[in-house]
């Protein structure tokens, strides 16, 4: 026979084991360029920019260059 808990775990201690796994909130900040949400410390998926010089060039793209 495998072991087997001698007591019930009351509803108390079972939320108070589950006290600190609750989920933080998704982290949102404003671009300063374009001013549209942004996940923080990257690059603006909106503008492309980040630090307040563009990274990724958001124009279309030259013929040739997507596949
Ligand atoms: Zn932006």
């Amino acid at each position: 026979m495998p072991p087997h808990p001698k007591k019930k775990r009351s509803y108390g201690k079972k939320g108070r084991r589950w006290s600190h796994s609750q989920l933080d909130p998704v982290a949102i900040s404003t671009c300063a360029q374009c001013h549209s949400p942004k996940p923080p410390h990257q690059v603006c998926p909106t503008c492309g920019y980040y630090g307040g010089r563009e990274v990724i060039s958001m124009t279309p793209e030259e013929p040739g260059q997507e596949s």
